[in-house]
């Protein structure tokens, strides 16, 4: 396509739905932490596709493993094995120290997933009342877009026109154990939360909160779901961010970066007597596990098992937290960060989030608002030192220029 920039914006409008507002870059080339647009302008990418591309973009290891797929075998469906599936969900398993893997493509269809499995695991297992499971959720949560998903969801602007909703979830206030506890009853499939809610603009429960909510799952009788779709795989220091508290759930769920930004990955990763609910023929997905998918995602456990990322997200989080800091009270009126991530409350007279996001893009920084005067860093985990001070350089001109 030879059109600039200006043109393919104006192109969209007419043919595609207006479910995103983007900012104005059309990006045609990407390596590493950086994008090119159309023009040929250089950005570096902060938000890193809501962290999807925290190995970079076009990591080397990971394109060399799709191009060596590509060229064998793409798809088989679940109805033939391929020789892909059981070494990804071997690694993917012994990575995170649970038993089982469920794979699916996106993280709604994980969320989805789950959903199922906790409910069926309810009735078969635990001994819930046909049709009365409940699932307990966090105010502010962002599990994703499906009508199931929306019916649980707080924000106004995900549910209204799209009812009527899916019964069966209870909604408590975020990092309060005894709202939480007041939720559970017999009736309880799971507890469903982010250890770090994303969306909501990073934020991060008090200490003790996630080994509280594996405490009160655990006395409860009931199954704790961690959505670590955003959260996992690096983002925070850690592989997951559940390590924080030292907490296994008994049902994790990824999704996002496990397809290394090339491939929609994503699965519900968990305790074998959970997932083994499920029988054939009572859930599946034609792509899910295809042996793409698998290659990609045995590559990206690969990137993991080294450990490299989850330190450099640690040891840069610290220069991210720092610069941060420093810009507190200079148009920065408070944060939240953990490892590359990091909620960052602008002061609303300087601009709307989306403002200071169009700034920053004019500085060769991407990266995204979340609600209000909040923008979110995540960028990927290969960002240098140097790129990162460039950035927090680049806000700082943003937000002092006056
Ligand atoms: N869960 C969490 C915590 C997320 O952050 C997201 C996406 O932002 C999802 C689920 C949904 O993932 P997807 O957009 O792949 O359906």
């Amino acid at each position: 396509d030879a059109r600039s920039s200006e043109e393919l914006i104006r192109a969209e409008e007419p043919v595609l739905a207006h479910n995103y507002h983007p900012l104005p870059v059309v990006v045609a080339r990407a390596e590493g932490t950086w994008v090119e647009d159309v023009e040929g302008r250089r950005y570096l990418d902060m938000l890193a596709g809501y962290s999807a591309l925290n190995f970079g973009h076009r990591n080397p290891v990971l394109i060399e493993a799709a191009h060596r797929q590509l060229d064998r075998l793409t798809l088989t469906s679940r109805a033939f094995h391929n020789d892909q599936l059981a070494g990804f969900a071997e690694s993917l398993a012994a990575l995170t120290g649970l038993d089982m893997v469920l794979p699916m493509n996106t993280g709604a269809e994980a969320v989805e997933s789950a959903v199922k499995v906790a409910r069926k695991w309810a009735y078969e297992v635990k001994g819930v009342e046909p049709g009365r499971a409940t699932i307990v959720v966090a105010a502010g949560n962002f599990h994703g877009r499906t009508t199931t998903i929306v019916s649980f969801s707080t924000d106004e602007s995900a549910r209204e026109g799209f009812g009527p909703f899916t019964p069966g979830f209870r909604v408590v206030p975020y990092n309060d154990l005894a709202a939480l506890e007041a939720a559970i009853d017999e009736t309880t499939a799971a507890v469903l939360i982010e250890p770090v809610q994303g969306e909501a603009g990073v934020i991060i429960p008090d200490d003790g909160y996630l080994a509280g909510v594996r405490e009160l799952t655990r006395r409860a009788g009931c199954l704790f779901v961690a959505d670590e779709i955003q959260s996992g795989l690096g983002r925070t220091g850690t592989t997951l961010a559940v390590e924080h508290e030292s907490v296994v759930p008994d049902l994790l769920l990824l999704g996002k970066a496990l397809g290394g930004g090339i491939v929609p990955v994503s699965a519900v990763v968990g305790r074998r007597d959970v997932l083994s609910v499920l029988r054939p023929g009572e859930h599946g997905s034609t792509f899910g596990g295809n042996p793409l998918a698998a290659a990609v995602g045995s590559a990206v456990v690969g990137l993991l098992e080294t450990g490299e990322y989850q330190r450099r997200a640690a040891e840069l989080g610290v220069v991210l937290r720092d610069g941060l800091a420093a810009l507190v009270g200079r148009g920065v009126e408070g944060f939240r960060s953990r490892g590359l991530w990091a909620g960052v409350d602008i002061d609303p007279s300087i601009g709307t989030g989306r403002e200071i996001s169009q700034g920053l893009m004019d500085e060769g920084i991407l990266v995204k608002d979340t609600h209000g005067s909040t923008i979110r860093l995540a960028p990927p985990l290969t960002i240098t030192a140097e790129e990162l001070l460039s950035a927090l350089g680049s806000l700082e001109k943003v937000l002092t220029r006056g």
